[in-house]
């Protein structure tokens, strides 16, 4: 798993224009704002700074490209929820977005859910935004606030809701509860992308 420890900032992307190279493989992680994605993404790469937890208003509305290897990525897509959206930067990104779910790239999205709050109605609209995409994984974080059969519970509630739509687990930043499950589920579909060229 050492390419997780490798990962270094590529580039934010704020227009269709400055996508990076439909090549490779990348997978986008998405969520609420407060989900901690941040924290999410920063203990999957084993890099605390990496994904800034801090919100500067504009950085986190773009979509900031990571790069774990060669031709591998992970992007951070803005949080949503914010009350302070405006129309025009929605209008700006759903764009951005519709043109990264079509990337052929893009291996698969990682969803951050609160795990005390589930499924909330927006996480709802990108699950089924996200049925065009090729694979959802929804991590439900902050678990270490909840006890063993809170967890259970909201583990076996969110799965019933996702149904085929989705993979879940329990995570936590905190605690470092399922990083290694979120790792290996990340690589499986990073790792897809060899699979065209790299055949022998
Ligand atoms: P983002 O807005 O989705 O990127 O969320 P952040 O990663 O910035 O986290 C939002 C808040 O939740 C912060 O106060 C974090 O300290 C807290 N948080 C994030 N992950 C965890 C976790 O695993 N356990 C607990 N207890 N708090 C967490």
């Amino acid at each position: 798993m050492s390419r997780f420890g490798e990962a270094r900032f590529l580039l934010s992307v704020a227009s269709l224009a400055q996508l990076p190279a439909d090549a490779g493989a990348e997978v986008a992680f998405a969520g609420r704002s407060n989900s901690g994605k941040s924290s999410a993404i920063n203990a999957i790469t084993r890099r605390r700074g990496l994904a800034r937890t801090s919100k500067l208003p504009g950085r986190t509305r773009l979509l900031n490209f990571f790069e774990l290897a060669p031709a591998q990525r992970l992007v951070d897509l803005p949080g949503y929820g914010y009350a302070s959206v405006t129309a025009a930067e929605r209008e700006a990104w759903l764009p951005l977005l519709d043109a990264l779910r079509a990337r052929s790239s893009l291996k698969g999205l990682v969803l951050v859910v609160d795990s005390r709050r589930g499924l909330t109605q927006s996480d709802e609209a990108f699950v089924e935004w996200a049925r065009d995409a090729q694979g959802l994984h929804v991590l439900l974080s902050k678990a270490d606030k909840l006890n063993r059969s809170e967890a259970a519970a909201a583990l076996r509630s969110a799965s019933e809701r996702l149904g085929s739509r989705a993979t879940a687990q329990l995570f936590s930043a905190l605690r470092g509860t399922g990083i290694r499950e979120a790792q290996e589920k990340i690589s499986a579909w990073l790792s897809l992308a060899s699979s065209g060229s790299d055949a022998p």
